[in-house]
Formats: structure tokens, sequence, C-alpha cells
């Protein structure tokens, strides 16, 4: 891979409104009414070729679950030892491409995504995830884009790295691919993740299977379908849906595993890993593993925040796409000076949101992802009712007749360390710890220490020797942290975006970081005029 200076400074992809009578509102509804009135097809795509095992899962809306989108065909054994079969074919020729002959099929694909594919991509994450118009506008065409557009500017500036030479020798640095395939497995919560983790290795030559989730297929495969309309050759990227356990299982035993692109839960990761660990003999190389996992985000509130500024950054923090983000405010700590100003407003805007059908816009919510999500959520709401050390603030409902609707709900505990306040719930569910405001020093050791994960967090405060306390007390306790605003809603390019500790690896989607861990570089060392002697001078007699 070599640098070539004229690669474009990215910006980032402006946010389209979807106001009523725009442009995009127009163009939205008509590919929304088109979608539902379509049963899609989606197969695997190994070598370019599509694969279809009759082996059926339906993809249905959450927000409607009688309503079929597609039929998704589970890959089988031989359809995956064939997938990696195409990767693995596939890698020279790409790995040979040069960087900006990659580039430009990613730069294409950001254009087409901008412009004619915007309102597939955005109405197949509507339909199919249950987002409404500006969570899969900010998700599957924006950051998207974003992704498409600043890796290919990063790679070019990684590429620019070089070592210093010497009179008479030049030094280089080959940014070379991995040798072997990248597996990418994805989560469902982002379109926009499960293009980047395949889309970042293949930008830096490698190969890749991508793994979709279920419930994300129908974007995720239109997408790919994007990918080919930009000119992808075959086999780069080869989509595989499925049974994970029988993929994975597949895919670790073979020794051309050269990376995990993983983002998903904790659990799921960890199972990765050990599989990987107890394979390590075999692989030709040790794997890279990058992956971004659970979240338990907190929101902390001094005594000197803006009680309106906290309200509704809870608000939109904790029950914008119905909780589902890893960066979802889930855990908040008030000071109880604050508590009742804070929680009149919380209310009273939770009680005004509308949720539904999200091809409805007026609907600020849609419904949790699927069945099995519905009951864990719905499971912990009737355990905290009837917990005496809980107290419901607002909503607590919960409705599976017509889509998997659960109501923003708040709880409040008296035990900081009650399970809602350390457990990752994944649902519109915000659970608040009151503190006496003289406790200031002690919540911060209590917020640091109460989870395990350590992805996103929130500080509020107008005080600016509390802000700095906490910046540092905290340190470790958020890979991406915020001032005076929600702990959500972090932009490629502008927030770098992963957590540490049980979060993760953090690698940084959207930044350099993660690009790097798809190379392995080679230094190449010439020498101009080599010496004709053995002989060091200080052998001279
Ligand atoms: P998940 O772990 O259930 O699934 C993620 C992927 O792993 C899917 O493709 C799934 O099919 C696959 N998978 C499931 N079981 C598997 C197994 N046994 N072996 C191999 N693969 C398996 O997660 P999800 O429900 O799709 O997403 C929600 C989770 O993702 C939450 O924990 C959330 O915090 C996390 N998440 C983290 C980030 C981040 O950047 N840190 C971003 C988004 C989501």
């Amino acid at each position: 891979m070599s640098a070539n200076n004229s690669y474009p400074k990215s910006i980032n992809e402006t946010v389209l409104n979807y106001a009523p009578g725009s442009a995009e509102r127009i163009a939205l509804t008509a590919e929304l009414d088109k979608q539902q009135g379509l049963v899609r097809e989606i197969p695997a795509i190994v070598g370019g070729e599509r694969i279809r095992s009759g082996d059926i899962t339906d993809v249905r809306a959450p927000h409607a679950h009688a309503h079929r989108l597609g039929e998704v065909h589970n890959a089988g054994q031989a359809t995956i030892h064939a997938a990696i079969d195409a990767a693995v074919a596939a890698q020279r020729d790409w790995a040979n491409a040069t960087l900006a002959e990659r580039s430009a099929v990613f730069l294409k694909a950001a254009d087409l995504l901008a412009g004619p594919w915007r309102a597939r991509l955005n109405a197949a994450t509507m339909l199919g995830q249950s987002k409404t118009a500006y969570q899969a506008e900010i998700d599957s065409a924006c950051e998207l884009i974003d992704f498409l557009r600043f890796n290919v500017q990063f790679a070019h500036e990684l590429a620019a790295g070089q070592p210093i030479s010497s009179p008479g020798m030049r030094n280089h640095l080959e940014y070379r691919p991995l040798e072997g395939f990248v597996y990418a497995v994805t989560p469902f919560n982002f379109t926009a993740i499960g293009g980047n983790l395949a889309i970042a290795p293949a930008l830096m030559g490698n190969t890749v299977l991508w793994k979709p989730a279920a419930t994300a297929s129908l974007s995720n495969f239109l997408f790919m379908e994007l990918l080919e309309a930009a000119g992808l050759p075959k086999g780069v990227i080869n989509f595989l849906p499925g049974d994970p356990v029988a993929i994975s299982g597949a895919v670790l035993a073979r020794p051309e595993l050269a990376g995990i692109h993983f983002t998903g839960s904790t659990a799921v990761f960890d199972t990765l890993w050990g599989e990987v660990g107890r394979n390590v003999s075999r692989y030709r190389s040790y794997p890279r593993l990058v992956g971004e996992t659970g979240g338990k985000d907190f929101v902390l509130a001094h005594p000197s925040a803006d009680a309106d500024t906290l309200a509704v950054a809870l608000l939109r923090g904790a029950f914008e796409y119905q909780g589902q983000k890893c960066s979802a405010a889930s855990r908040a700590y008030i000071p109880a000076s604050l508590w009742p100003a804070v929680r009149e407003r919380v209310v009273a805007m939770a009680e005004t949101i509308q949720m539904g059908d999200v091809a409805d816009f007026t609907n600020f919510m849609g419904a949790v992802i699927d069945r099995r999500a519905f009951d864990r959520i719905h499971g912990h709401l009737q355990r905290a009712a009837s917990d005496s050390a809980v107290k419901l603030v607002t909503g607590g409902k919960a409705d599976d007749s017509v889509g998997y609707f659960i109501t923003p709900t708040v709880l409040q505990v008296d035990n900081p360390h009650h399970t809602l306040m350390e457990t990752e719930l994944f649902g519109p569910v915000l659970s608040v710890y009151v503190y006496a405001d003289a406790h200031w020093p002690e919540v911060l050791e209590l917020v640091d220490g109460t989870s395990p994960y350590a992805l996103t967090g929130a500080i509020f405060a107008r005080d600016r020797a509390a802000i700095a306390h906490a910046s540092s007390v905290l340190r470790f306790a958020a890979g991406n942290f915020y001032i005076n605003d929600k702990p959500t809603g972090a932009v490629v390019g502008q927030q770098p975006f992963g957590g540490a500790r049980r979060s993760g690896t953090n690698d940084k989607a959207g930044s350099p970081l993660n690009l790097l861990r798809w190379v392995s570089p080679r230094t190449v060392k010439e020498t101009f005029v080599p010496p004709a002697d053995y002989r060091y001078a200080h052998m001279a007699v």
C-alpha cells in the first residue's frame, strides 16, 4: 500500500431533517411504501454468487411483527467453506491493488449512498430495525457515508507515515494487509457498524467474511448490493447470513483466519476469543482480535448542573432508538437537590413520547428488535415492579400484541449496586440513583467502580472544578467521555468510538487506530552501494 497525496479531505455528511414536504421525506416515503410491499430474498453472497440454501429465517418488522419483509437463506457448511475459499482466493489481487484503486470503490459507494441509494438503505433500516427516519438517517446514511470517506482519508494518512532513510539507503514501510481473511461479526443496532466492520479491513487490502445479525440482514444485504454497484470485486467481501454458532465454529477452525472484527455483546466476544485461544496453534498467524462490546453507560450530575439540559440529555440519551445503542444512558446519578426538578421534567417529557410504526414520522420511538429482547426487558420490568427497593418513576409498560413495544421507563433505586445499575438491559430503561449532595467525591468512586464496562459516560456540571475532578477520577470509566452532553451520538472523525474494560478492545472505529489493526507492515531497506569488504576500520593493524 503506498501513499498518494491526492486523497480527499473528508467532511461529515450533512444530516437531512425529513421535515414535512422536504424532498428527502418524499423520496423516503415512496421507498418505505415500496419496501413494505415486498418480501425480499436475502441469499448468501459468495465470490459474487448468490447462494440460496432454502433454509429460511423470516425478517419481520419489529414494530409490526406480522409483517414479513424478507427471507434470509441461512448458509450451510458447504457455503461457509466456499465463502472462506472465495475470500482466500480473492486476496492476492485485492492486496496487490493500489490503495488508490481500492479507495475508489469505497468513495464511489459513499457517493451512491449519499445520492441514489440513500432512501433505500434508510427505509430498510427503518423497517427491519425499527428506527425512526432521523435515527436511520444518522446511521445508515450519514455514519456509513462518513466511515466510507474518512477511512479512505485515514488510510492515506497512515500510508504517508514512513521511516527516515540515512544517506546511501532507502527505507520504506509497506502497509500490507494481514495474510488470510478477516471475519466480521456484526450487531443489529447500527447498519453503519455492520458495514464498517466489513469495509475497514477490506480498504486495507484484506478479504472478508461478513456474518450479519439476522435482524439486520435486510439493510446489510442492501449495503452489499451497493458495494457491488460501486465495483467491489467478487470475493473481497463475502456475505454469510445464518446460524452464528455454526458459522463461527467452521470459520474459527480455519488456519487462514487472520482477524476478527466484532461488535456485539461481551458474552459473545468472550466466546469467540476463547475459541481462538483454543485454536491458536493451528493458525498461520496470530489473529487480530478487535471487539467492541457491551456497556452500562452513566450520566453523572453535579449539584451545579442545569436541570433542563440534564433532563433532555437523559431523555434522548436513554430512549432514542429504544435504548438500543451501546452508548445509551442506562444509569444516572443525580444529586438530591436537583432530583425533584429533573424528575418532574423527565416525567413530563416522557409522557409526551409517541411510539409506534416508524413509517409514521410523528413517532419518536419504534419497537425493540425482537421477541428475545422484548422478553428480556419485560422480565426486568416485571421483577422491578415486585421489588420493594425499586420505585417506578415513569413508564414500565410492555405490549407485544402488534410489535415489541416497551414504554420509556425510569426506575429509581436506593441501592447503587442494584442489578438495574450494573446489568446492561439494552432497552428503553434508565435506572437512577439519587445521592446526597455532600457525597460527590464518594459518588465519583461509585460510578467508576460499579460496572465492569467502560464504554461511554457523561458528566453534567457548571462548576469547572467539578468537571476537572470528575474527568480525572473517571479517566478509565469510559472510552467516550462527554461533558454537558448526552453519552450517545458519536460522529466519525470527531469522536472516535470505543471503550475499554469489558466494553471491548477500544480500537476506536472511525479512526486510524482501527485501520492500523488490519495491516501487518513490511519494512524494506534498500542499500544503494553495499560494502565490498567484511572488515571494519577498527580491525586495521
Ligand atoms: P449479539 O452479541 O447478540 O450479536 C452480535 C453478533 O454476534 C451477531 O452477528 C450475532 O449473530 C453474533 N452471535 C451471536 N451469538 C453468537 C455466538 N455464540 N457465536 C458467534 N457469533 C454469535 O449482540 P447484538 O444483540 O447484535 O447487539 C447488542 C450488543 O452489542 C450490546 O451488548 C451492545 O452494547 C453491543 N454493541 C456494542 C457497540 C460498541 O461499539 N461497543 C456497538 C453496538 C453494539
